[in-house]
This record gives structure tokens, C-alpha cells and sequence, in this order.
């Protein structure tokens, strides 16, 4: 009984000083800054998004406000619209990017400082493919050929190959010329594999890197089939080397998938494209469609 009391005693002692210590700190939110950040960033970013921020600020004496940003090299800012923006880099997943902003009158300044996380996330399956008249992309065949899509962008079924994935299989017997579908270097070739072993991790490759920084990923050539070597430039359209069967297949076929830069080669990496050349059925969003059929003009 007397324990009971002793230790009701203590919490009510307790009490009463912790809640001094939150008068405390409302007390300081009451300073009166001469210039004040209106917005607050986001705090997470996703690596297959763009992470985006437009700040603002005011003073209270309502002067002109000049800005200073200190951003990581991946970031880039723009003065008009005062948005930092930029895709997070792979080096840089599961960690924190910090980037700071001072906002200055003349006299007084304050910096806003944040820090974002860039997470591992699922790529957006929903994504626009653009206006294929505008595409970057041909189909990677000769004019006048046509090919069936037997497998196409994130199919739903979680036991499908692209599942969560841009990539597109068009079905082609082993030996149809392959033609680079955008102009690039090419950075890897893999031509020494058998067709038909049905084992993955043995597909023959051409991965063509572009100007921008993405990369071209043929995959399943035949063995022999490459027509281009590493560091050799091709131009859209070049042949670069015959299709086949080799690896994780389950018939002949082209593994076309492109990725946002050279490396890793995550499927969570991989672009959304469509064709400037191609005739074919197009879903709302423009993208290629399972089963579909696509003619090479
Ligand atoms: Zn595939």
C-alpha cells in the first residue's frame, strides 16, 4: 500500500515539468523572423520519379527576396519557377540527399535546409508513352516487316516476365536482322550462347548506350548473331545483329527494353517508349499492346 503511493507521488511530480517544457518551446515559435519559408518540401522521392520542389518565401516587410540553392548534382534548379527538381541517381537509393535554400533581403537571410529519401519504388506501369510521332524510338526491324507482340509492357500477372516492367517481346524467327532502334555506342555485346538451352543467364546481348544517357538492351540474339562490337557508334537504324533464342526464353523471340542509364540494369530502371515508325494498336496511354501485331514502316 505504501509503494502504491509513493510511486502515484513521483508521477504526479513528473507531470507538471514536462509540460513547463512545452510552454518552452511554443514560447520560441513566437520570434518574429524577417523572412519566413511559406512551403514545405516533400520529404520522400521515389528513384523512377522526378523529385520536384518549388519553394517560396516572404518577407515581412514585404522587400524583394533573392534566392540561393545548394542542391547535389543530380538536382538542377530553376530560377523562374523556383523548383528544384531532378531524378535521384541509383548510388544514392535508401539515403538521405540534403539540399539547402537561403532566401536574403538584402539584410537579413535564412536558409531552409531538407534532407530527402530516395526509396527503391515499383515503376509507374500507368506511365504516358508520349506521342509516337515524337518517339526517340523505330522498331527494331527491318520496313516493311511485321512482328507480333507476344509480351508487352507490365503485364498484371505477378508470373509474367515483365511483370513490373517496361519491355517488349516481339515474337521472330532466329535470324531476322535487328536494327539499332535509336543511334548510341554500343557498350556490350554477348554472342558466344547456344539458342534453346531455356536457361536464364544465358541470352546473347547488344546494349547500345544513347546520348542521354539510357540504354538499349537486345536480348536473345542467336549465337554468332552480333554485327556490332563494344565502343563501335551506330546510327538509328544500322544493323546491329540477328534475333534467336538463346537464354531465358521459351521460343524465338526479341527482348527489347530500354533503361534509364548504363547501369544497374534493374527492371525497376526501364523506360516507357513507343515508335515513331511503327502501325499497330496503341492503348489510351499510346503504349504497345499484348498481342498486338506491329508493321515496320
Ligand atoms: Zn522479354
Amino acid at each position: 500500500m505504501k509503494l502504491q503511493k509513493y510511486y502515484a507521488l513521483i508521477l504526479i511530480g513528473i507531470f507538471p515539468f514536462l509540460s513547463c517544457g512545452g510552454d518552452d518551446g511554443a514560447s520560441d515559435d513566437q520570434a518574429d523572423p524577417a523572412i519566413q519559408f511559406t512551403s514545405t518540401p516533400s520529404l520522400q522521392s521515389d528513384h523512377n520519379r522526378t523529385f520536384s520542389y518549388t519553394f517560396s518565401a516572404q518577407s515581412n516587410e514585404g522587400l524583394p527576396l533573392s534566392y540561393e540553392v545548394n542542391i547535389p548534382s543530380f538536382m538542377s534548379y530553376n530560377e523562374d519557377t523556383r523548383t528544384i527538381s531532378g531524378v535521384p541517381d541509383w548510388p544514392r537509393l535508401n539515403s538521405d540527399i540534403t539540399f539547402s535554400i537561403t532566401a536574403s533581403d538584402g539584410t537579413n537571410s535564412v536558409t531552409q535546409r531538407k534532407s530527402v529519401q530516395i526509396v527503391l519504388g515499383e515503376i509507374l506501369c500507368n506511365s504516358d508513352f508520349g506521342e509516337p510521332s515524337e518517339s526517340l524510338y523505330i522498331l527494331p526491324f527491318e520496313s516493311g516487316e511485321s512482328f507480333e507482340l507476344s509480351q508487352s509492357n507490365c503485364p498484371s500477372n505477378p508470373n509474367w516476365g515483365h511483370h513490373n516492367w517496361f519491355a517488349l517481346d516481339f515474337d521472330m524467327p532466329i535470324g531476322t536482322p535487328l536494327l539499332a532502334s535509336r543511334a548510341g555506342t554500343v557498350i556490350a555485346v554477348r554472342e558466344n550462347q547456344r539458342d534453346g538451352t531455356r536457361v536464364c543467364g544465358e541470352e546473347n546481348y547488344v546494349f547500345i548506350l544513347h546520348d542521354d544517357g539510357s540504354v538499349a538492351s537486345y536480348v536473345h540474339l542467336t549465337q554468332a548473331g552480333a554485327e556490332v562490337n563494344v565502343d563501335q557508334r551506330v546510327e538509328q537504324g544500322d544493323l546491329i545483329g540477328y534475333s534467336g533464342d538463346s537464354g531465358c526464353s521459351i521460343g524465338p523471340h526479341l527482348h527489347l527494353a530500354i533503361f534509364r542509364q548504363r547501369g544497374p540494369y534493374d527492371r525497376q530502371y526501364t523506360l516507357p517508349i513507343n515508335f515513331s515508325n511503327a502501325t499497330g494498336p496503341l492503348n489510351n496511354a499510346n503504349g504497345l499492346v499484348q498481342d498486338g501485331v506491329y508493321t515496320a514502316n
